[in-house]
């Protein structure tokens, strides 16, 4: 572990950009959620970093202003998961002076709700049901709904674009702005491993290398040998303003229930709580050119995301006042799974829905590339996401 100072406070924040204290030892491929969360997690260990992002940091799949934090999931080892990014985030919030996470609340209605909340609450998560009333007052924009429900009191609208901002500006000139082309394990053993990382404008050779690509990660796991069982697929989520006044409490929401006519529905606030937005959970195919196969399809999974807010939420105008496409990367075995594989010094973590598990899953990174070795729960093998 190398003695550079570690981040300390609020003042990263207002720093314009902090610079690098000495040569990095590790090197983190992309500045998304999952890397700059990795980035800052080594930081944080005084390992000092170089980050390489060939756009803009946040904007691949982590681009947009909201997400939801949410402790359920079917498998319990991702509940804990969870809480220790939930951990993560209400840290680094304080301590770099911004909200990362809504107080507001994760709701869910539907039948999703029978199989989860027992897992939360067997987790310690501060999860219960919410009667009707309760619900309305959550989710104020929602029509009626006296199905199940419940609110995942510590889940909420994840601060997307503050939290990319505060990370980025604790980092400053380590995140360099540069594409990787290949990544390469020049040998050396566990103790003396070096691996060599070619970008556009530099040749440079670390300790260990985190690749944190999002979709380019396959790309580069190919030219190590690592052949990645990861699905490519498009998403789509729309944005829609609030009617009216602003909402002083807006939980998040899922709704599996079917009653307005879609089982797998997700919607996250905007900060200030004057607009929704709202996705569904389906995608459409893409191949591993990025070309997609139905032309259409995303047209449609926004239509049908139209309609329901039209159903569903009469306190939105459903005419979209903003849209996110983006691409989405899923491993086979679950939507929520997470993987991370292990090559000769190099660490590739892959999955969907990974802003909530980032924090958590950026820690275990950096204790993996910092030489603690990587947790097997979090190897392809522990199928991690599969229910309990
Ligand atoms: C609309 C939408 C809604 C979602 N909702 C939720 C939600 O509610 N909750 C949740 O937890 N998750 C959600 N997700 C999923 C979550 O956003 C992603 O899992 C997460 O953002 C992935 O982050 P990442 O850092 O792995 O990837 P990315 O954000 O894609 O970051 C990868 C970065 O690597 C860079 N890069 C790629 N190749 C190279 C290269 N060769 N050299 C240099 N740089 C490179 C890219 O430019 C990019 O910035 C949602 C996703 C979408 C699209």
């Amino acid at each position: 572990m190398s003695t550079s100072a570690p981040p300390t406070g609020a003042e990263h924040v207002q720093q314009v950009a902090p610079v690098a204290a000495g040569a990095p030892e590790v090197a983190v491929v992309g500045a998304g959620i999952v890397g700059l969360s990795t980035a800052y997690a080594l930081l944080e260990r005084g390992v000092e970093v170089r980050v390489y992002e060939h756009g803009e940091p946040g904007n691949g799949q982590s681009g947009g202003v909201s997400r939801i934090f949410r402790h359920a999931h079917d498998d319990p080892r991702l509940v804990a998961a969870a809480r220790a990014s939930r951990a993560a985030y209400r840290e680094w919030g304080e301590r770099l002076g911004v909200e990362m996470v809504s107080p507001d609340g994760a709701v869910a209605i539907g039948p999703a709700v029978d199989d989860h909340l027992p897992l939360l609450q067997d987790a310690g998560v501060a999860a219960r049901r919410l009667d009707a009333d309760e619900l309305a007052r959550r989710v104020p924009l929602l029509t009626g709904f006296d199905g199940p429900a419940m609110c995942d009191e510590e889940g909420g609208s994840i601060r997307t674009t503050a939290t990319v901002a505060a990370l980025s500006a604790a980092l400053g000139d380590r995140v360099v702005r540069d594409e990787v082309l290949a990544v390469r394990p020049l040998g050396g053993g566990p103790a003396g491993q070096r691996v060599e990382v070619r970008s556009g404008g530099r040749t440079d050779t670390y300790r260990r290398v985190v690749v944190c690509a999002g979709r380019g990660t396959p790309a580069l796991a190919r030219t190590l040998g690592l052949s990645l069982p990861v699905t490519q697929a498009a998403h789509v989520r729309l944005t829609f303003a609030v009617r009216g006044e602003a909402p002083g409490t807006l939980a998040t929401l899922q709704d599996s229930s079917g009653v307005f006519g879609e089982t797998g529905v997700y919607a996250a606030a905007a900060p200030g709580n004057a607009s929704y937005g709202v996705g569904l959970s389906q995608t459409t195919p893409a191949r591993d050119d990025a070309s997609m196969p139905v032309p259409g399809g995303l047209d449609e999974l926004a239509t049908r995301a139209r309609d329901y807010v039209a159903r569903a939420l009469p306190g939105l105008d459903p005419d979209p006042v903003d849209v996110r496409h983006c691409w989405v990367t899923t491993l086979p075995w679950s939507d929520d799974a997470m993987a991370v594989w292990e090559a000769d010094g190099v660490l590739l973590p892959v999955g969907h829905n990974l802003y909530k598990q980032a924090p958590g899953l950026g820690r275990r990174l950096a204790a993996a590339a910092d030489g603690e070795g990587l947790e097997d729960w979090l190897r392809p093998e522990a199928r991690l996401g599969l229910p309990g």
